[in-house]
């Protein structure tokens, strides 16, 4: 099938860019690597009256570090955020969950911005930003604010960004030193979307866990972080962190959790400890401490 007629402007940069989006009506969106955007399009379960190209946009594609925050532009590809040394050395979770997003090819088109704006609930780097309590840069023509992760996503497919705004950057927290981290996801192909994820990241001092950070993707519409399972693994040795997690009677809480196809609400709710296990095995591994 063939998209419905839109209107189409390539800005040379974010200032042309923003501009664009405020003369055009509430239903022109930004294009960025165009993974999931142009397939909706062709299918007609999204018809934009206008696109926003942002691919000559080199001044949203830089990746920077400053005063303890790793700042990736919207237009940065996935695939460099993931091989790029900077990343890896500030925030290695931010490359390992971008790993498991898609393939190598649909990464080196689809954008940091791109897959954080689409909110697709399965997205490997929402949990990574709900988990790290990332921030979303959001501007407009004339005005910018910055929103926490927890409060960014609403829904599947929904975002607080609203018509003539966009996302111009994601900034994470630097990783202290000793921090250790971990993507691990479970679906129904090896490299299919994943039925659930967790984003992991931790610190051990003196054979405990003394610093944790966990979110699920896949589990529900929007990442849940797992404020209970982190609470009980705080101040927990390696060789208590099973007892630990079992000893959580719900760690999704009242988050609403999908039943589809891929797998139902009662499996989502089995898989979320079991991945958080491996997720801290698969962390403190790289300590080469053993759990
Ligand atoms: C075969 C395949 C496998 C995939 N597997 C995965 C996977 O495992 N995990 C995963 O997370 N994703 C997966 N994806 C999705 C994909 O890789 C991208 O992460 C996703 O499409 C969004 O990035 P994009 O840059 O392509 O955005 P686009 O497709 O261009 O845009 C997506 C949406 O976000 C909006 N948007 C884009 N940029 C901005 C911005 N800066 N500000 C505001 N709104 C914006 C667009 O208007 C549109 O509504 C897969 C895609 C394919 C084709």
């Amino acid at each position: 099938m063939k998209p419905k007629a839109f209107r189409y402007h390539r800005p040379a940069d974010k200032a042309d860019a923003l501009r664009m989006l405020a003369e055009e009506d509430e239903d022109a969106r930004p294009l960025a690597g165009g993974q999931s955007l142009v397939p909706l399009m062709n299918l007609r379960f999204a018809a934009p009256s206008a696109l926003i190209d942002l691919n000559a946009c080199a001044d949203l594609a830089t990746i920077t570090v400053a005063d303890g925050v790793l700042e990736i532009g919207a237009m940065v590809r996935q695939r460099e955020a993931e091989l790029s040394p900077v990343v890896i050395e500030a925030c290695p979770l931010v490359a390992e969950a971008l790993a498991l997003n898609g393939h190598p090819a649909t990464r080196h088109r689809g954008t940091v911005g791109g897959t954080i704006a689409h909110a697709d609930p399965v997205a490997e780097l929402s949990g990574v930003a709900v988990a790290l309590d990332a921030e979303i840069v959001i501007e407009r023509q004339g005005g910018r604010r910055t929103v926490p992760a927890a409060d960014f996503f609403l829904d599947a497919l929904t975002t607080v960004v609203e018509p003539g705004e966009m996302v111009t950057a994601v900034r994470f927290p630097v990783l202290a030193p000793g921090t250790v981290t971990a993507f691990v996801e479970t679906g129904m192909r090896g490299h299919g979307l994943a039925v659930a994820g967790i984003a992991a990241a931790l610190r051990i001092a003196g054979g405990r866990i003394d610093w944790v950070r966990l979110a699920a993707i896949g589990v529900s519409p929007v990442p849940v972080r797992l404020a209970a399972l982190e609470e009980a693994l705080t101040g927990r040795a390696l060789g208590e962190v099973e007892s630990a997690i079992a000893g959580v009677a719900d760690p999704l809480g009242d988050a609403d959790l999908l039943d589809n196809l891929e797998g139902s609400s009662a499996y989502r709710r089995e898989l979320v400890p079991t991945l958080v296990a491996r997720a801290v095995r698969v962390a403190v591994d790289k300590m080469g401490v053993a759990a």
